[in-house]
């Protein structure tokens, strides 16, 4: 049974029993054709609320990523040479695709990632929708034409021209998010794509590219590939077929590949890790803070790139603010997350059970208050208490590595220029966020706390309308807006003298 069956062969309500023995082993993605890897050799994929294994996901041999690569180049002699419009009408019955498929991709997310089903539907809809704006924003990529300074029979004009096949790699902890905004701006731009997926959670990215196959996209113009991540983005990003990198994980890893990039000339788009600053000044709406910023602490079981995670509180404020956190922490029902009222799921993979360990033993032993949560919840499966640590020191680990985890460490400050230093002291710069009723703190905030994205009285919101990046060591380049197209587009200048 290929992709396309299983998804419509699955039901469509996802707390039903039988989807979770209908989990699919994952393909390669090759010149439109779904296919075992030329060696067969296959990986495990685990549920991460039960320990056990699932399904299997074909790894990659170079054989296969010369296959792909062949693909792709072929693949962008195709669609770089149809109109914006011809593109974009393919993307949207993508969307449509996607859309109508949701509450299966959903479930198989949910096996593989471990986050409530909600969440993971609503991730499958928001890919629907950043499809449909790139699809729509891929028919504004012009230039311009730019008069001449010396002679006006000369025409300048300035071009904009797809960059080329892609390489793409993508994570585990948003399995479509992480793929479609990279493939929305790619296609709309006009490039081909290959994407090496993530291992841990293949059936769910196979299920976006599957919807754009049935769309009708052309062969070759999206390749996925699976196998081991070091060998394949050794192998693609030097290859002269790829033209540009985009690469979504870890700043270790991401200094890594940019390097590599760098040494072969190719364009490099990098959304890597954070440690989101929270500022609640004296002036809050400390219910509200809570409200919002708890929720979106313990989303996704906290392993998200723009997840809060250094809570800067106001002395008159930190009491009420840490028994506040401390009562919705305990009070989130966690589980897994194919069951009804789940809150929260799992944690993905055992090594973040493990990370989660060292950062809890790390902080109690520097003098760190654990208010909830603290340990392992159970001995099945990956689950974590959901957890608030106060007067966390400045030195301890989860003040300074990213925690990715359900987490929240707080501090407290004296005044907004010493809340706004800690902010700034790490050499991370993605997300941030600020509680406030002072137009004037609002505005010092904005102007002084060094992030790429920076939410003030509201959790994140990100759009495919608006840029989506960070700065610093949390990497370049854009994901959302304009800026994510211009990131696929080669500019050139052109002149004609009208002899
Ligand atoms: P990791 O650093 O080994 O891997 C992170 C991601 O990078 C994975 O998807 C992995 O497949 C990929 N990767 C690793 N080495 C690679 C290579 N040489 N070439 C190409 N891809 C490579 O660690 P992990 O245990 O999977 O995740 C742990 C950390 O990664 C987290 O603590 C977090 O900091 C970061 N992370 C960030 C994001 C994000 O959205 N920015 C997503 C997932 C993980």
């Amino acid at each position: 049974m290929d992709q396309a069956q299983r998804l419509t062969t699955q039901i469509d309500s996802p707390f039903s029993q039988e989807i979770s023995m209908t989990y699919p082993n994952t393909q390669l993605f090759i010149n439109g054709h779904w296919q075992d890897a030329a060696e067969g050799k296959t990986l495990s994929v685990v549920n991460p609320a039960t320990g056990k294994e699932i399904g299997r996901v074909a790894h990659a041999s170079h054989a296969d990523l010369d296959a792909a690569l062949a693909a792709a180049q072929k693949g962008f002699d195709t669609w770089r040479n149809m109109t914006a419009q011809e593109r974009g009408k393919i993307m949207r019955k993508a969307a449509v695709l996607l859309r109508e498929r949701a509450p299966q991709i959903a479930a198989l997310m949910t096996q593989e990632q471990g986050k409530p089903v909600g969440e993971a539907k609503i991730e499958v809809m928001a890919g629907a929708d950043i499809i449909d704006w790139f699809a729509e924003e891929g028919s504004r990529t012009y230039g311009r034409l730019v008069p001449s300074r010396g002679n006006l029979a000369i025409r300048q004009m300035v071009l904009k021209d797809p960059v080329g096949p892609v390489a793409a790699f993508t994570p585990w902890n948003f399995p479509i998010n992480q793929v479609v905004r990279k493939v929305g701006a790619a296609l709309a731009a006009g490039c081909s794509m290959l994407v090496k997926g993530p291992e841990e959670t293949p059936a769910s990215p196979a299920a976006l590219i599957q919807a754009f196959a049935d769309a009708g996209l052309p062969e070759g113009v999206l390749g996925l590939v699976y196998g081991n991540p070091a060998d394949i983005s050794s192998y693609l990003i030097p290859h002269p077929i790829i033209r540009k990198i985009t690469f979504t994980g870890s700043t270790p890893v991401g200094k890594q590949l940019a390097a590599m990039a760098g040494q072969h000339m190719k364009r490099v788009t990098m959304e890597l890790g954070g440690h989101a600053p929270v500022i609640i000044c004296e002036d809050a709406d400390v219910a509200q803070a809570v409200k919002s910023i708890g929720g979106a602490k313990f989303r996704n079981a906290g392993q998200v790139c723009i997840s809060p995670t250094r809570f800067l509180v106001h002395e008159s404020v930190h009491g009420e603010f840490v028994k506040a956190m401390g009562q919705l922490a305990d009070g989130l029902k966690v589980g897994d997350g194919m069951a009804e009222g789940t809150q929260m799921g799992p944690l993905a993979n055992p090594r973040r059970i493990t990370a989660m360990t060292e950062f809890m033993e790390d902080a109690v032993r520097r003098g760190a208050q654990v208010v909830a949560g603290g340990q392992r919840k159970g001995d099945t499966g990956n689950f974590w208490a959901p957890t608030v640590l106060a007067n966390v020191p400045l030195d301890a680990r989860i003040f300074n590595d990213e925690p990715f985890g359900p987490v929240a460490a707080i501090r407290q400050f004296n005044t907004i220029d010493e809340a706004i230093t800690e902010a700034n002291r790490l050499s991370f710069g993605l997300a941030g966020y600020a509680f406030t009723r002072s137009l004037k703190n609002a505005d010092l905030l904005t102007r002084k706390v060094e992030v790429g994205m920076l939410w003030i009285n509201m959790p994140a919101m990100p759009s495919a309308e608006m840029p989506f990046g960070g700065i610093k060591e949390s990497g370049y380049g854009s994901e959302g807006g304009p800026e994510a197209l211009d990131a696929y587009l080669n500019t050139r200048s052109v002149a004609i003298l009208n002899a």
